[in-house]
């Protein structure tokens, strides 16, 4: 049994089209010079959408947890410190693997539903001028709030990096990295890119490639070390690091075709006007939407349940009745509220009426 399901959840969603069909051509070896060639024009194509004109811009093999420890293995060592902007669960996941990877961590809080307050970043950064990077998230998906990110590039003129999450975030809102002054940005394909998981965009600013490679001690990961990512991608010639999925690159470059033929601002406008649409609904059928007004995403709904529903128990119905996905809540809507997503291929005004259409025999 393999059901063919609307999913409608945090991520994955259902791929574009293009991407699936390119799933079934035959398989290249990891050195090919097609392969190779294919990852090259991959990353152009991520270049578009990051907003950047980063030289190291890769495909990372993994799901954007990969893309992250990437990111933050490859730019701390060991005691140096880490401000990270925390206000939701992958705030608190980037804080977990700093942590890990040997940072010290300071977080700026800011309460679960609520935006960053990139004023509090940036004083923070600004009492401990030594830090080597201040992290955030853009798109928090356990609230579905957008944080403010333009601000931070105030950072550019300090000696603190910038590293941003936009694994929810991009291709369904506008990700300026260049003009954001990101150094080092991470993303994920299963989300509003519309291909399957397990490939993590990334892409890393030419003085965070320079501060990789005056480490003192090497990554500590093998795995997940940007500079011998970029070796093997980009190297000349290509060094043999890991045995890349030309079938999901495939898939990856075929769906950011789609997206790019569609052409960013048409996508970015698709995905706010269903969020719009499923956002003014949900409280008609007794829902709360739960990120403050003004810093919602579309793409992303978190949302309180109508007093008596039980939330596994309506997921289930809609799972198995009506062939819907959605997310369960996080943190203070655990067990109180859905997550919903409305992605990449699935920002669509069919996903929308199928979703509400569905709910009075839930409710
Ligand atoms: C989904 C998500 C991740 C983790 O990505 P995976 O592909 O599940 O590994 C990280 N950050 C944010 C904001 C996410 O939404």
């Amino acid at each position: 049994m393999h059901s063919d399901r609307l999913l409608l959840g945090p991520g994955p969603s259902n791929p574009y089209p293009e991407a699936v069909e390119a799933l079934s051509r035959p398989v290249l070896g990891h050195l090919d010079p097609e392969f190779l060639a294919l990852v090259a024009d991959t990353a152009q194509r991520l270049r578009t959408v990051f907003g950047t004109r980063n030289r190291l811009t890769l495909p990372v093999s993994g799901t954007g947890s990969a893309g992250m420890e990437a990111c933050l293995a490859s730019l701390l060592e060991p005691g140096e410190l880490a401000i990270v902007g925390v206000n939701g669960y992958f705030g608190e996941r980037l804080c977990e693997v700093a942590r890990r990877v040997g940072a010290r961590v300071q977080a700026v809080h800011a309460p679960w539903g609520r935006p960053l307050d990139p004023e509090a970043l940036l004083d923070a950064q600004s009492r401990a001028p030594s830090a080597r990077l201040v992290a955030v998230v853009h798109a928090e998906t356990s609230t579905g709030v957008r944080n403010q990110i333009a601000p931070l590039a105030a950072l550019r003129d300090t000696d603190t990096l910038l590293l941003l999450d936009t694994v929810t975030s991009l291709g369904g809102i506008p990700v300026e990295v260049d003009s954001w002054g990101v150094d080092a940005c991470y993303s994920a394909t299963q989300k509003c890119l519309g291909a399957p998981s397990g490939v993590a965009p990334v892409t890393v600013s030419d003085r965070a490639v320079r501060r990789i490679r005056d480490r003192e001690r090497p990554v500590c990961s093998f795995y997940q070390d940007l500079s011998l990512l970029d070796a093997y991608y980009q190297g000349d010639p290509p060094r043999y690091h890991h045995t890349a999925s030309s079938t999901l690159i495939s898939s990856v470059h075929a769906g950011l075709g789609r997206l790019l033929e569609e052409g960013l601002p048409a996508v970015w406008e698709r995905h706010a006007r269903v969020g719009e649409r499923l956002q003014a609904a949900l409280p008609e059928h007794g829902f709360e939407v739960f990120a403050e007004p003004g810093h919602r995403l579309p793409q992303l709904t978190a949302a309180r349940l109508p007093a008596g529903v039980v939330d596994a128990e309506a997921r289930k119905v809609l799972r198995e009745h009506f062939g819907i996905e959605v997310g369960a809540g996080l943190g203070p809507l655990t067990g109180t509220g859905w997550r919903i997503g409305l992605m990449g291929h699935n920002a669509q005004n069919r996903a929308v009426t199928t979703l509400l259409s569905a709910l009075p025999s839930l409710l």
